[in-house]
């Protein structure tokens, strides 16, 4: 890792133990925690010299989220953030349809992503052309997208979603059709609580469609008690075996306001390691998988991001494109039920 000399060994020292004393319930070593000190003094130091923030989402690593991150929630609260917030300048830790999210969202802040590899198995799995194909082989139907899609894509939907309100989208539509795209194991657990005909696309997370119901049967037996918290874009057969499914904010809310023990959070492994320092006296157990893309990022790319972009770091959304996609994401946001 690249060292920064102009902090005294004193400073190093503190900084690492204040990294040490928030990522010691994850992975991470007293030792990882040095390496990482001057990293994080230096992001955070550019940080209040460039009036910027950043915004991770729940999957990125401990040492992001607790080191230099401002906040940390899901893609919807991120771009929620990004709107509120006096900064000039928006780094955000996640991927890239959450950055052209919050550009939608907040047009004159620049809007920088850290990994131009961090994309997204879903949103990777249609495009625009795709959509336009699917309203003309479905006419007057109105078509919902998952906030996992480009903003292109988005531009050409009636209105988009989060998982926690993607029943209350589907179902505020006066027809007896709806296209939903791109998660096929979305519109499968949508198609199980609505009357509506779900017309679905291929698309699949590449995390969540690797969750097996023998993974929850095993959990369950070797942990006496455990509450099953699911993310809905996980197959139906999984969803069904759980106490709780919805999307990550629900899963944290359910975890912090009931009193039970252990829980398994069926989803990106980020969310347990963040579960685990922000409830330490609770159990997350069972198994977790890691997102290729959202793990893309890491802290020597935020710091770079901060000091330099290059140009296919800044996000940009054509302006035709981003008031077509506002207009679904106007919709997604009045819509009940966003607490996710
Ligand atoms: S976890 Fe799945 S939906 Fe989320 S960014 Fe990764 S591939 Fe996309």
């Amino acid at each position: 890792m690249e060292k920064h000399s102009f902090y005294s060994e004193k400073e190093l020292e503190k900084e690492a133990q204040r990294l040490y004393e928030k990522l010691k319930k994850t992975h991470f070593s007293l030792d990882e925690c040095k390496e990482r000190a001057a990293l994080t003094l230096e992001i955070n130091r550019i940080k209040k010299e460039k009036n910027a923030v950043i915004l991770a989402h729940s999957y990125q690593t401990p040492d992001i989220i607790y080191g230099v991150a401002d906040f940390v929630g899901d893609s919807l609260e991120l771009s929620r953030q990004a709107a509120k917030t006096k900064a000039e300048i928006i780094v955000f830790a996640g991927v890239k349809f959450m950055a052209e999210t919050a550009k939608i969202l907040s047009p004159k802040k620049t809007v920088l992503l850290p990994s131009v590899q961090a994309g997204c198995s879903l949103s990777e799995s249609i495009t625009a052309e795709d959509v336009k194909k699917m309203k003309k082989q479905f006419p007057n139907v109105p078509v919902v997208c998952y906030i996992n899609t480009s903003a292109e894509v988005k531009a050409e939907c009636d209105a988009c979603c989060t998982s926690a309100n993607a029943l209350q989208v589907v179902e505020s539509f006066d027809s007896d059709k709806v296209i939903f795209l791109p998660d096929e194991l979305m519109a499968q657990n949508i198609q199980n609580q609505t009357k509506k005909k779900i017309i679905s696309w291929k698309g699949l997370c590449v995390v969540h469609k690797e969750f097996k119901a023998k993974d929850i049967e095993e959990t369950k037996k070797r942990f006496s008690g455990v509450k099953i918290l699911v993310h809905t874009e996980c197959s139906p057969s999984v969803v069904t075996l759980a106490d709780f499914s919805g999307g990550t904010s629900g899963m944290i809310n359910y975890a912090k306001t009931h009193l039970d023990e252990s829980f398994m959070m069926v989803t990106e492994c980020g969310l347990s390691d963040r579960m685990k320092v922000e409830l330490p006296e609770k159990n997350f157990v069972g198994t977790c998988e890691l997102c290729p893309f959202m793990k893309k990022n890491n802290l020597e790319l935020i710091l770079q991001v901060l000091k330099e972009p290059r140009e296919e770091q800044i996000i940009e959304v054509p302006k035709e494109i981003r008031i077509k996609a506002k207009k679904a994401i106007d919709r997604m946001i009045k819509t009940k039920n966003l607490s996710d």
